[in-house]
Parts: structure tokens; sequence; C-alpha cells
């Protein structure tokens, strides 16, 4: 949910749609017309100026605010940059990056429940189609499912499979299949498979060479393959 903020679902052609705030901001400017041709009603605006909207102006306050309240919860954060300072963007990233410890927090639940009717007002007041998650099943079929939904249900095989499930299941298999990753990429990649370790793990293993350079990236990046590890 944090991450839909940002960035919308994958386009087939590997590039993202925009995040929700970007829509928000797009209704907050009064730019309307923003978005897929054909699904905004743009008949009776061509010809107006954009139109301020004071209550998606309000909802972007409010997504900032709760981002700087989430991203506080982390110790690190509280004096190594100031919250105020930066993009709601940088922010949600910042707590998307870190839901393992924010979700140990005592106000997690709290918060979860909070940023989830953040969610569905913003998707509420933004004009345009809702964004969709995109992500293929298990048996190759094509999903399709709500933002904020949390299960798909498959009318091919019948599974009913929450989008996390799913993501780890892809993740895996991908891991299983030999797929290398950059170093950038490499802590995102285990915790969507649920089989997170830390940067100080990850270093560990570098230097003990379980976990050796495989390839290099165009940019010359290193890349490094999990499927070799032997994890306990
Ligand atoms: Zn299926």
């Amino acid at each position: 949910m944090l991450i839909d903020l940002v960035t919308g679902p994958q386009t087939t052609n590997g590039h993202s749609h925009p995040g929700l705030l970007e829509h928000l901001r797009a209704t907050a400017a009064g730019q309307t017309t923003y978005g897929e041709p054909g699904h905004t009603s743009t008949h009776h605006r061509a010809n107006t100026t954009p139109r301020y909207n004071p209550k998606a102006s309000q909802l972007l306050h409010d997504t900032h605010t709760l981002m700087a309240r989430i991203t506080s919860y982390l110790p690190f954060c509280a004096t190594s940059t100031t919250p105020l300072g930066a993009s709601t963007e940088v922010l949600a990233l910042r707590a998307a990056a870190h839901t393992r410890t924010l979700s140990r927090h005592p106000d997690a639940g709290h918060t979860y429940r909070e940023l989830a009717g953040l969610t569905r007002r913003i998707l509420s007041i933004i004009d345009r189609p809702a964004p969709r998650h995109r992500i293929p099943c298990l048996c190759g079929n094509q999903l399709s499912a709500p933002i904020d939904a949390t299960t798909v249900i498959c009318e091919r095989c019948g599974i009913v499979a929450t989008l996390e499930d799913l993501e780890r299941d892809h993740m895996r298999a991908a891991i299983r299949a030999g797929e290398t990753f950059t170093l950038a990429d490499l802590p995102v990649a285990l915790a969507i498979a649920q089989t997170p370790a830390s940067p100080r793990t990850i270093r560990h293993w570098r230097h003990t060479g379980q976990l050796p350079v495989v390839d290099y990236t165009e940019a010359g990046e290193p890349v490094y393959r999990p499927a070799d590890l032997h994890r306990p």
C-alpha cells in the first residue's frame, strides 16, 4: 500500500503507472484530463482553466503528515534526517523499505488502518479509473485486482491467494530458477521471497564467498545469485 502511493502497477512493457500521489497532485491542481484518454469526462472541462481542488490538497497534506509520523517510528530517521524536509514520496519509500520494523511498533495496527482509509479516500477523489494490481497467477493466467485488495481469485484455476503470497511464490520461483540481482535489489528480492537478510548478513555472505559475484550488469554493477546460497 505504501508503494502504491509512489508508483502504480507495472504495465506490460515493464514501465510503471504513476502512483496515487501523482494522481492526487494532478487532481489537486485541477488537471483532470490527466490519465488514459477516453476514461475522463473531458467534454465539459476541455475549455476551462484548471480548478484548484481543496479536498485533494487536504488529502495531500494528510498523507504527508501520516508518512512523517510513520517514518518517525523508525529509530534511525529521527536523528539522521528531518522528515519535514523530505517529500511525501521519499517518506513513503523509506517506510515501505522498513515495514518489518514498523510492524513491530505498538501503533502498527492503528496506523495500518489509517493508511488503508487514506488510500480509499485518495482512490475516491482522483479523477480517473483506479489503478489496479496486475499479477500473473501461478497457472499463468493474468490476474487483476483493485489496488486496495489483499486477495485475488483466479477464474481459470480457482485459486484464492493473497497478493503477498503470489508475489512471494513468483520471487521464490525466480530465485530457484537462478535469477541474479544487484546488491541494491538483493535485500528487496529476499524480503519479497520472505527469506529476508540484513545488509550485515549479506555483507558476511559476500566476504565468506558464499555469495560470489556471478556476472555484471551492462552498467558494470556486480550481480549475485541467491539460489547458490545454502541457508539454514
Ligand atoms: Zn490461476
